[in-house]
């Protein structure tokens, strides 16, 4: 069986094929750091997150690599309105993306370039463009790209040419469909830069954001590699118009396959810094919802799918994630002994789960057959029908899928801690202490327990326990 994505570019499910078997070079744009991100960009990110998981989990050696824009349009006019240099700002949010990508529990990409670090390399591609006639230097030694000069332009976006206005050109880093022109690679100095310039063979300026993301990705990746990932609004302008820098100045391929995101909203608007209806991370923990409950929320929808962000899903993902944890604690503080090893379904769940997957990874698909797995697996354990050998390896199974998941294992937010191993040994004291008639020791673990939001639960088949 082989894996399938849709390509933005194509507008098809493709096979997947990695240029190097069994190796996969994937470049995600990163966030801009000038503020805090909001959920709705931690929906790309935690979707990359599931995407590189799931590679993974499928054997592949997958190389990572996410900018981070710290020198753009937004950064530069936050600085100023903060009063603080580039750095001091751009600093700030660096460190709070990284917090945030643990508290995630993201796989951390090997690479974190920073733009602000390839400028020289940034001059290198745009000189070039301009040499193999595909960039021409404006009156303002601001350097543009002429759209016209490369006649695939418009491809990855499905733009009408019609669209394109012949001539126009751009500044600004972000702009829309109706505004198709000649977009800038490298911006003259302008006052409003204040101290954030760097010479040029055309004067003083700064790169366009457009350039850095072709810039970087060829540094760590190569020329042409496997997978380039962001939001949907990222198609247009930003991957067209790396696109055809990438290609006009390597005159290679650049990325095979290209997968877009959709929108976390909110009441059915984009979640937003200029809508101002954003959640940061910080604020819903600040609420209470613990990490893995975002976490879950945000993988749980196909990424192509809009996702309508309330406090109610946030809920619902709390008592999934809780009721995977729990069984996994059963299975690890099961005693019985039966004779059922599991064996079939586990087979099941494990080609159901890849199945799933495969097609563009469709995650509910990939969720019902852990959750047809956790109900048997309930069943035959309150049944007492399930092995000892059974039990390990459903265990195993359920840690497999975590490594695609990524919640089992997650150390914050949840209240109660479930510390399985440490469970089983206070059970097992229990019962010695039981066996001795020494109740007062028995009474203490048990209230022990529960003040850790531990119940025990005495059984003819033995002692189990529940979340309180
Ligand atoms: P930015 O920091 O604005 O460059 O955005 C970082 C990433 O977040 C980009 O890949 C965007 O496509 C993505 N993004 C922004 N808003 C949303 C949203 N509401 N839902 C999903 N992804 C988003
Ligand atoms: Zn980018």
């Amino acid at each position: 069986m082989s894996i399938r994505f849709y390509n933005t570019i194509s507008r098809e499910k493709e096979k997947f094929e990695p240029l190097e078997a069994g190796k996969v070079r994937i470049y995600t744009c990163g966030p801009t750091v000038y503020d805090f991100a909001h959920i709705g960009n931690y929906r790309t990110f935690i979707f990359e997150d599931l995407l590189r998981r799931y590679l993974e989990y499928r054997d592949y050696e997958v190389i990572q690599a996410m900018n981070l824009t710290d020198v753009d349009d937004n950064t530069i006019r936050r600085s100023q309105e903060r009063e603080i240099s580039l750095t001091a700002l751009t600093d700030e949010f660096k460190s709070a993306f990284h917090a945030d990508l643990k508290t995630l529990n993201m796989q951390p990409a090997h690479h974190y370039p920073e733009a602000t670090e390839y400028v020289d390399e940034m001059i290198h591609m745009i000189s070039d463009l301009e040499t193999k006639g595909y960039a021409y230097k404006a009156e303002d030694g601001s350097v543009y790209f002429n759209i016209e000069k490369y006649k695939q332009y418009g491809k990855l976006a499905n733009l009408n040419p019609e669209e394109m206005v012949a001539g126009g050109r751009v500044a600004d880093d972000s702009y829309d469909k109706e505004g198709v022109r000649d977009f800038a690679l490298w911006k003259g100095y302008k006052p409003e830069d204040g101290d954030v310039q760097w010479d040029s063979p055309w004067g003083k300026g700064r790169p366009g954001w457009h350039i850095e993301c072709s810039v970087m990705s060829t540094e760590l990746l190569g020329t042409h590699f496997d997978i380039h990932c962001g939001g949907v609004d990222n198609i247009f302008p930003h991957h067209e118009n790396e696109i055809a820098q990438s290609v006009c100045a390597t005159g290679e391929d650049f990325v095979n396959y290209w997968l877009h995101s959709e929108y976390l909203l909110v009441d059915n608007k984009k979640m937003s810094k200029s809508l101002n209806n954003f959640y940061t991370l910080r604020d819903l923990l600040d609420q209470g919802y613990p990490a893995e409950a975002i976490r879950w929320m945000l993988i749980t929808t196909h990424y192509r799918q809009k996702l309508n962000f309330s406090v109610a899903r946030l809920d619902e993902a709390l008592k999934a994630v809780n009721r995977l944890r729990e069984f996994k604690a059963k299975l690890v503080a099961y005693e019985g002994d039966g004779t059922d090893h599991a064996s079939e379904q586990i087979s099941t769940a494990g080609s159901e789960f890849t199945r799933a997957m495969d097609d563009d990874l469709n995650i509910s698909g990939g969720l019902a057959a852990i959750f047809d797995l956790v109900r048997w697996g309930n069943r035959v354990m309150v049944e007492l029908t399930l092995s000892q050998k059974g039990a390990g390896d459903i265990t195993a199974l359920l840690q497999g899928f975590d490594h695609v998941l990524g919640v089992l294992d997650m150390e914050s937010g949840l209240d109660v801690e479930v510390d399985e191993a440490l469970i089983a040994s206070k059970i097992a004291d229990r019962k010695a202490a039981r066996a001795n008639k020494d109740f007062a020791t028995s009474d203490a673990i048990r209230d022990e327990l529960l003040a850790l939001g531990i119940e025990l639960i005495d059984t003819p088949d033995g002692t189990k326990w529940k979340l309180k």
